[in-house]
């Protein structure tokens, strides 16, 4: 069965907010604490939750340390994945200098740009690599996901090169739509092989001013809020 979107949003906030209450102490909480904390219902976290399986007891509610690492092996937190991030321009190097990712074991293993200003400069103990370099890299170091901080025009070049190279999954930074396809077969509507399986995300704070622009125009046309 399909899971929403949003569904998994809410899992990442049910984790930040374990972690929350591991800090303090706190051993025990309930679909009513983690819904308030969350600002969604109960009825929504036992949905999401029970999407993955049942991991409170009835009446009881749950272990804060048993959820929380239930909830980490549920969405893949507990192995290590391989980073690199294509174009260290300011939003790359900002991410690359940005020390939240390693919490979990997000490893940036690779830094690329096509620039000569950039290339071979020093961020964070790695030597930023040209793009040329790419493959071979990756033939040599397993790489799970790429993060592609380039310009819009050059995205869909770049997010083509990061799945020649086996990557699995892009984490879009650019303000442009990736399309799922062999760039010498434009148009075609089927995916080609080496897209198969890639997931593609978005993240785009200018795409949320929009939204949040039309929502205070518009504030009765918002339904529940999305954590
Ligand atoms: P920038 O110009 O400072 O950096 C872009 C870098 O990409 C440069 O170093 C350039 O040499 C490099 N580059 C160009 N073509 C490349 C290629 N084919 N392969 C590898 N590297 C290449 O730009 P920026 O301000 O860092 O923004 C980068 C991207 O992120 C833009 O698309 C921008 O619109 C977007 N952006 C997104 C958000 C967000 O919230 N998602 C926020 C800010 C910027």
């Amino acid at each position: 069965a399909e899971i929403p979107t949003a569904a998994i949003s809410r899992l990442v906030t049910y984790l930040r907010i374990l972690e929350h209450l591991e800090l303090q102490d706190v051993s025990r909480t309930s679909s009513n604490d983690l819904a308030e904390r969350a600002g969604v219902s109960a009825f929504q976290v036992r949905k999401d939750l029970a999407y993955f399986g049942r991991f409170g007891t009835r009446g009881m509610g749950y272990t804060v340390p048993i959820l929380k690492r239930e909830l980490v092996r549920v969405l893949g937190l507990n192995r290590s994945w391989n980073v690199v991030i294509v174009g260290m321009g300011r939003l790359g190097q900002a991410i690359a200098n940005y020390p939240g990712a390693s919490d979990y074991q997000f490893q940036y293993v690779g830094l690329f740009d096509v620039s000569p200003g950039v290339v071979g400069q020093q961020v964070r103990g790695l030597t930023v690599g040209h793009m040329t370099d790419l493959p071979e890299f990756t033939q040599l170091n397993p790489v799970d996901m790429g993060f592609l901080a380039v310009p819009p025009e050059r995205a869909q070049d770049a997010a083509q090169a990061l799945v020649d190279a086996g990557v699995k999954g892009i984490l879009n930074f650019a303000p442009t739509v990736i399309q799922p396809r062999a760039a010498e077969r434009p148009g075609l509507q089927d995916i080609s092989d080496e897209w198969r399986g890639v997931i593609v995300e978005n993240v785009d704070f200018l795409a949320g001013m929009k939204r949040l622009a039309f929502y205070i125009l518009n504030p009765h046309l918002k339904d529940a809020p999305a954590p």
